[in-house]
């Protein structure tokens, strides 16, 4: 469905431009927010936007959080519309537990360098090497990823998961090589095999550099926030030793909003994707909160423009589809994370 029928709209809708990065051309002030708000209502439809989204769209949105809060609040809204503001993996999520919903993503050109580590083909090889083998995916993985998994999980329930799973199966653990490394040091397992997949963001997170920031900064706490791919190497690396770890604190989304308000430090890093800072510092704004690293952005969040978001809205595209048969067997490798431990990385 095309809405047509808003002037304020189409003027804006001229200025957009196509390019290698993206939709461009709008800026994300009360002019551009008015419009959205105003074509969301008209399309009676929920706006959801993920932590790491630009500033502009977390402001503009219904409900901000991680994935699976956000997939769970799509799933239980009255709307039968969703605007997903995220990554493609992230939309499909909402789909697979909403498949009677439309959801709608503004680019889906916004993939995820971590979930396109493995496709369901090299998985299904992977899984003929350990036939009796169990198969556990972090939730940044395809549907059709999903659809070939046992169990899913989050940075938060990983371990947990594993855990459930009696101690002689082999574990086949994917795409993110430094949480599997984290759930092998922590459960002491030898049977779990991790695939080597990794996001491209962490790699701005290293432990040479978590070690500077811990000298140079010696009143400052570390909150390492693993709900992406991109902290996962950070949540490793303090576990080495990187970082004191007395001023460490792994943090789930509502967690750290918490423990932001709540901290006696004057200034706490952030080992995350840079999106985070806007809402902690909104959450403490007393709180000098710095970056781990400031080249630690996602591209493909930011694929999520203004004028991407309008676009969305006007035209009624992207549209998510998943298979039913997929999105069938995805929802069961999902349906078990839900059931163990603590999946949801806190939320709004
Ligand atoms: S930060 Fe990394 S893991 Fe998260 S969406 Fe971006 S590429 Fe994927």
């Amino acid at each position: 469905m095309t809405v047509t029928e808003q002037m304020p709209a189409d003027h804006l809708m001229s200025r957009i431009v196509d390019g290698p990065g993206g939709f461009s051309g709008i800026d994300g002030d009360a002019q551009w927010a008015a419009e959205v708000r105003r074509l969301v209502e008209l399309r009676g439809a929920t706006l959801l936007a993920h932590n790491y989204q630009l500033p502009a769209i977390q402001d503009v949105a219904d409900h901000v959080g991680d994935s699976l809060a956000l997939s769970r609040i799509a799933a239980e809204a009255p709307e039968d519309t969703i605007v997903f503001c995220g990554v493609h993996f992230m939309a499909e999520t909402a789909k697979i537990l909403s498949p009677a919903k439309t959801v709608l993503i503004p680019d889906q050109r916004a993939g995820c360098s971590l979930a396109d580590s493995i496709t369901a083909d090299e998985l299904r090889a992977w899984k003929a090497e350990y036939p009796d083998a169990v198969v556990v995916s972090y939730v940044n993985t395809t549907a059709a990823v999903k659809a070939e998994t046992d169990i899913c999980c989050t940075s938060s329930n990983a371990v947990d998961v594993v855990a459930s799973i009696p101690a002689d199966r082999d574990v086949l653990f994917c795409p993110d090589q430094f949480l599997g490394a984290h759930v092998r040091r922590v459960t002491g397992r030898k049977n779990l095999h991790v695939w080597a997949g990794e996001c491209h963001v962490h790699a701005g997170i290293n432990g040479d550099e978590l070690a500077d920031q811990a000298r140079t900064h010696p009143d400052a706490e570390l909150f390492v926030h693993p709900e992406c791919g991109c902290a996962t190497s950070a949540l490793y690396l303090a576990g080495e030793g990187s970082f004191p770890e007395d001023r460490v604190k792994i943090l789930s989304t509502g967690g750290m909003l918490d423990a932001a308000r709540e901290t006696g430090a004057r200034q706490v890093l952030v080992a995350t994707e840079v999106g985070m800072l806007h809402q902690l510092r909104r959450a403490a704004p007393d709180v000098d909160f710095r970056a781990v690293n400031e080249r630690a952005s996602c591209r493909y969040m930011k694929m999520i423009t203004p004028a991407a978001l309008l676009r969305c809205l006007v035209e009624g595209a992207d549209e998510v589809d998943v298979d039913v048969d997929v999105a069938a067997a995805a929802r069961r490798s999902v349906t078990r994370m839900i059931e163990i431990g603590q999946p949801g990385g806190g939320g709004e």
